[in-house]
């Protein structure tokens, strides 16, 4: 070991997990790109304010989980902890809005940092895929998107998600709900810390996942009877379109989530397999934020999904997609001349489109078969001096161990045939 390690609450990835790592994201964002959704990428940095007016002053993640820092310039910069406010202001930083083709549809896929308290499924630096559809409002466009998130989970092999589903209301009618909800928990026994958060976000009192908070919350006002019209409207057409594409949802009148950005539809995809972290993706509609970020109003709806924990109910169901052999043809070559010869097919192989790799480090016969054997290749090609002299390499096959000579000119049109 060296004299490092990793930081506490981060990891590695590495061959062979990190494969079925890329299987995921891969999943998980085929079905948005098939959906009309373009690739974004922001810095892992931004601006402090950014996240402190786009997240919320009130929730955890900007109060307690924001890794900041001062530049030599004075700057006040912090690591990105989501990618919804950072995927907003470079699209109205690029005035994407204003090429009058709304939405703006975006995927996106980077690695976020908070500062949480590491357990199984919660890191400090932590993997997702996002998609945001920025300027629209249409139920079929919250539908679009909790389907693709449904898809993909399926078409990795996921069978246990759930999905939750709330409406947190609008302009309109959420002041009224806030004000009746304050009302309630006023009177409840609450610690100091869940007293002062019914003053500034008492949705998230809701969130509060301790059971002496959840026991006295069982007779709290429900946003589901204090939705206007518009918003009731509006969130019956979402639930309507779910249920004509099949994807099964629960209502869940305390999904408020931990952003302050949320207006209208709120969801969830929870995993039963993943212990306290239950959570493997989540979003909902922000109609507001980008007014707070200092733009032109643009209702928007989004979700963001966590590699690390799909990945983990994939292995709590025994579906972790298997690492694909990365090799087909493995060179083993004995001797100068042949290293020098096979280097040459190796490399004529991989510009022929067949992933190849070679016996380095002019080991003997015995550990470079090994390592051939290991590389999960079909073929190895094997040549000695004495193949050389003949004009050959023995091609193996390694499944059924039976050997031929192919002539050296012959042997990439052979194994392109071979492999299909
Ligand atoms: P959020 O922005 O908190 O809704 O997060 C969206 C998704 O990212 C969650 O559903 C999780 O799957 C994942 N996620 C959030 N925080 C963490 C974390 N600290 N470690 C691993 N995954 C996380």
């Amino acid at each position: 070991m060296s004299t490092f390690s990793a930081p506490k609450g981060t990891y590695d990835l590495l061959p062979p997990d990190s494969a079925a790592v890329l299987a995921v994201r891969e999943a998980l964002a085929a079905p948005l790109r098939a959906a009309g959704y373009g690739y974004a990428e922001t810095p892992g940095f931004e601006h402090v304010e950014l996240f402190s007016r786009g997240v919320g002053e009130s929730t955890d993640i900007v109060t307690k989980e924001m890794y900041t820092l001062t530049t030599k310039g004075g700057t006040r910069l912090a690591l990105r902890p989501e990618g919804t406010a950072s995927v907003l202001r470079a699209t109205l930083q690029a005035n994407l809005h204003r090429a009058g083709n709304l939405p703006v549809k975006l995927w996106y896929s980077g690695t976020y940092y908070r500062y949480e308290r590491p357990q199984a499924g919660r890191y400090r630096h932590f993997s997702q895929i996002g998609a945001e559809a920025i300027g629209t409002e249409d139920p079929a466009l919250d539908a679009e998107l909790i389907i693709l998130a449904a898809d993909a989970y399926r078409s990795l092999g996921l069978t246990g998600v759930r999905l939750l589903l709330n409406s947190l209301g609008d302009r309109a009618c959420r002041p009224a709900y806030r004000t009746a909800l304050q009302d309630f928990l006023r009177g409840l026994d609450l610690d100091e810390e869940t007293r002062a958060r019914i003053e500034v976000n008492p949705l998230r009192v809701l969130d509060d996942k301790r059971e002496s908070v959840r026991r006295q919350l069982a007779g709290a006002p429900a946003m589901r009877d204090h939705l206007c019209e518009a918003c009731k409207e509006y969130h019956e057409q979402v639930r309507e379109l779910l249920t004509d594409a099949g994807v099964a949802f629960t209502d869940d009148e305390r999904l408020v989530r931990g952003l302050d950005y949320y207006t209208r539809t709120t969801f969830e995809f929870v995993h039963d397999g993943l212990g306290s972290q239950s959570a493997v993706g989540g979003g909902g509609r922000y109609d507001g934020l980008s007014e707070m970020l200092g733009g032109p109003p643009l209702p928007s709806v989004g979700w963001a999904i966590g590699v690390d924990r799909t990945l983990l109910a994939l292995r709590a169901e025994g579906a972790a997609p298997a690492a694909a052999p990365a090799t087909d043809v493995f060179a083993v070559p004995l001797g100068d001349r042949a290293r020098r010869e096979l280097f040459t097919v190796v490399t004529a192989l991989r510009r022929a489109g067949v992933a190849a790799d070679f016996g380095y480090g002019g080991r003997g016969v015995k550990s470079a078969m090994k390592s051939a054997n290991r590389s999960g290749a079909r073929f190895a090609l094997v040549a000695g001096e004495r193949d050389l002299a003949d004009g050959v390499v023995q091609l193996k096959d390694l499944g059924s161990g039976e050997q031929t000579p192919v002539a050296l000119p012959d042997v990439v049109e052979d194994l392109r045939r071979r492999l299909g």
